[in-house]
């Protein structure tokens, strides 16, 4: 990919790029996401062609053939909704695609500024006509249900009737793999259509799923510049608007399609809002289009990170950067492990979001952030429920995977028994309100799913010798299932038990008792909080002078890392989860995520020592280990590792290193990327003692800048080889504190 400042390129056309372009390429605004599809698609080759609304799906039964008690018994996926990117386009009796002919110049590209992909083609049909064809695709970042295809073709050699052949089809099905456990293994068709018309020249479809009984409707019209005749027809589940022009040689002619999609979970009158809709955009394209710039303009004023170097390092992380802020766009739930660019690991939403990706809306979007934990708040009812059925007495379990609130997750060693997440919830709305300082959120919402999530922890763990233990779960790294004691949870339920208590302690001495009266919480079930967290038992450091993953993993065998062959990743292709688990191998970072969400509690040298030894026998698996290790090597003054490993990170998907980015940007990476310049290499750590950094400046860089918003004011740090600078742009002073001198600013 050839890329500048703020436009990213690319011009790959074999097969794998293709796909995996299709997820790169993606628009989004948070509420729609469609895939970058070509819109007369390949010719024979594979594609994914996909559109998804954020958190529409379809439930189906869990087939399982030895369903032990308690086991979820039905599944959620994300819908592959109507196709409407399918544009033909005719010249006269040849039919363009770049499979024929010879395509003379092609670039593919996103402008981060105006929101937009664009594909640019010179081609030679068969029969020797040269055509310009300049196509731009838009997620609107103005208007959450609509999408735009601009079309515009210049016939260079020739003159010609030209024919646009413009498609919505209800007839999709879910992509499927049944070779790899991270898709979905059979290709569901999950929409029925149930109504289609044309009116005054839109088109209107609406379909339902089958289990979930949710609607979707998709309007389609369109607006060209030379005079055009125009024919509409539907046959089955498809609709077809056909548009004739003749082409004069070298002039322009410009077809926009203005699509607009809405979900029943948004709106119950979906065709009336779809057809409004239409007709009060398609005037206002070009309109929409300045929206589209001003709104990334006021996003980027926060948001942006300059990297002053020679290595690609500042526009491959802006592209991270900016698909993070179109799923934060419209977003009125979560953001899928995915996002919406792809069906990887069915749509759901994992702790990704609170441990990766919230942290960049906290820092330079709160209410996007507040969002994000009203979903989890919207979702404590079901995580009661869940609690229940994997046999609590009290609390909540958040789901391991999700889209509408009930655990998805069928395997559960690597999956439910996760139970991390709560705490990982818990730790990722506390960071909310101590950089928010959002009082009113944590006196309500907050404070009852911290005192939910502690009541589990207390359900979960046991006292023995006087220490609380948490057996039986399994931590971050999913290589190391069922075990005890895992350090990384233990430390989180410790934070998570101990701002319940806090937090009761406070709301008591307030009288603010809504919320411990609503859920009946006892002060005797204060005092175990109180005294679990107190006792909380954590593996101790051994004699290798390394912090235990858990009780058992460093009793466990070494794995051979000299004979694995290198081709055989992700491991859990090639291997029986079993096999794996009997071995010290880590997918992921496990203590090295405890040692940055809890840098201040540990000692640097064991840290230091930890992170030699993990960092061995980690594989990279999951795509949620190159950012930490990079984090965490900054902080522990290992430059060259921290680069590399932010390297790995913001080129995960653009370089498609794990081979899997057709199904999907792996959307917790790109929270990781930017993490790594904030967390990692400024230092960044805002705790209840304050906000502070300590930057490092990467041998090959000259300089890097960012922002971000610390108790409503927005500060500017500027680091460079003639030190650190920190500016505060908006807002009233603030206490931070630089490499240990804590000052105003
Ligand atoms: C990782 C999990 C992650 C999931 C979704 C898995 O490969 O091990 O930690 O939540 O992917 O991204």
């Amino acid at each position: 990919m050839r890329h500048s400042k703020w436009v990213i390129k690319d011009c790959g056309l074999s097969e794998e790029t293709l796909l995996k372009n299709e997820a790169v390429f993606s628009t989004v605004n948070g509420y729609l996401g469609i895939r970058g599809n070509f819109e007369e698609g390949y010719g024979q080759q594979k594609t994914i062609r996909g559109a998804y609304i954020n958190g529409f799906y379809e439930t189906d039964a869990i087939s399982y053939d030895e369903k032990l008690y308690g086991f979820p018994t039905s599944k959620q996926t994300i819908v592959n909704i109507h196709d409407f990117q399918t544009v033909m386009l005719k010249l006269d009796d040849e039919i363009f695609n770049m499979n024929s002919g010879n395509v003379i110049s092609f670039e593919r590209l996103i402008d981060m500024q105006n929101g937009v992909c664009r594909r640019c083609i010179e081609w030679e049909s068969p029969k020797g006509r040269k055509v310009k064809i300049d196509i731009t695709r838009m997620a609107s970042l103005a208007v959450k249900e609509l999408f735009v295809i601009d079309y515009r073709v210049t016939p260079i050699n020739f003159a010609a009737d030209l024919c646009f052949v413009s498609l919505c089809s209800a007839d999709v099905v879910n992509y499927a793999d049944g070779d790899d456990p991270r898709i979905n293994s059979c290709g569901d068709k999950c929409l029925a259509l149930t109504e289609a018309f044309f009116d005054d020249g839109i088109a209107y479809m609406e379909s339902q799923t089958k289990h979930s009984r949710l609607r979707v409707g998709s309007s389609i019209c369109h607006a060209m510049t030379a005079p055009a005749e125009v024919e509409y027809a539907l046959d089955g589940q498809v609709a077809q608007v056909t548009l004739k022009a003749t082409a004069k040689q070298g002039e322009q002619i410009r077809l926009v399609k203005i699509v607009h999609c809405l979900d029943s979970q948004s709106q119950n009158n979906l065709k009336e809002a779809l057809l409004l809709l239409a007709r009060q955009n398609s005037a206002r394209i070009d309109a929409l289009y300045q929206m589209q710039s001003a709104y990334l303009k006021s996003r980027w004023a926060i948001a942006n990170i300059d990297i002053e170097s020679g290595d690609g390092a500042d526009e491959s992380l802006r592209y991270c950067i900016y698909q993070l802020i179109c799923h934060g766009a419209h977003n009125a739930k979560s953001i899928a492990a995915k996002g919406l660019t792809g069906e990887g690991y069915a749509g759901h939403y994992f702790w990704d979001t609170e441990i990766f990706i919230q942290p960049f809306f906290t820092l330079t979007d709160p209410q996007a952030a507040k969002k994000l934990i009203q979903f989890r708040y919207h979702g404590l009812d079901a995580a009661k429920q869940n609690a229940a059925q994997l046999g609590h007495a009290k609390g909540a379990a958040f789901p391991w995977r999700t889209i509408a609130g009930s655990e998805c997750s069928s395997f559960f060693p690597a999956g439910a028994a996760q139970y991390h997440i709560n705490a990982d919830i818990v730790y990722a709305l506390i960071q909310y309100c101590q950089i928010t300082a959002d009082e009113e959120l944590m006196m309500n919402e907050g404070a009852e799913i911290i005192f939910e999530t502690a009541r589990l922890w207390m359900d979960t763990g046991h006292f023995k010798d006087g220490a609380f233990r948490i057996d039986g779960v399994t931590g971050p790294d999913e290589y190391t299932c069922m075990i005890n004691n895992n350090y990384y949870t233990n430390l989180l339920a410790k934070h998570n038990l101990k701002w319940a208590v806090c937090l009761y302690e406070k709301m008591a001495a307030r009288g603010e008792c809504a919320v411990i009266n609503k859920i009946g919480l006892e002060s005797t079930e204060v005092d175990g909080f109180r005294q679990a967290y107190k006792n909380m038992f954590l593996p101790s450091e051994n004699e290798l002078g390394i912090t235990p993953q858990d009780d058992s993993f460093l009793q466990k065998k070494k794995w051979d890392f000299d004979c694995m062959p290198l081709d055989e990743r992700p491991l859990l292709l090639y291997r029986h989860p079993m096999m794996l688990y009997r071995y010290q191998i880590c997918k992921q970072a496990d203590v090295m995520l405890a040692y940055y969400l809890f840098q201040k509690e540990h000692d640097t040298e064991l840290m230091k020592r930890s992170y030699a030894y993990y960092e061995k026998i980690t594989t990279y698996d999951s795509s949620l280990s190159a950012c930490v290790f990079s984090i965490m090597a900054a902080r522990l003054g290992m430059e060259a590792k921290a680069y590399e490993q932010f390297f790995a990170t913001i080129r995960l998907d653009m370089d498609d290193c794990h081979q899997n980015t057709k199904d999907g940007l792996h959307m917790a990476n790109l929270g990781g990327a930017y993490l790594c310049v904030l967390g990692g290499f400024a230092g960044l750590i805002i705790d209840e003692t304050g906000a502070s950094l300590a930057p490092v400046l990467p041998k090959c860089w000259r300089a890097y800048r960012f922002q971000f918003m610390y108790n409503q004011s927005v500060f500017e740090v500027k680091v460079s080889e003639t030190g650190t600078l920190i500016t505060r742009t908006k807002g009233a002073p603030q206490i931070i504190s630089l490499y240990g001198e804590t000052q105003q600013y």
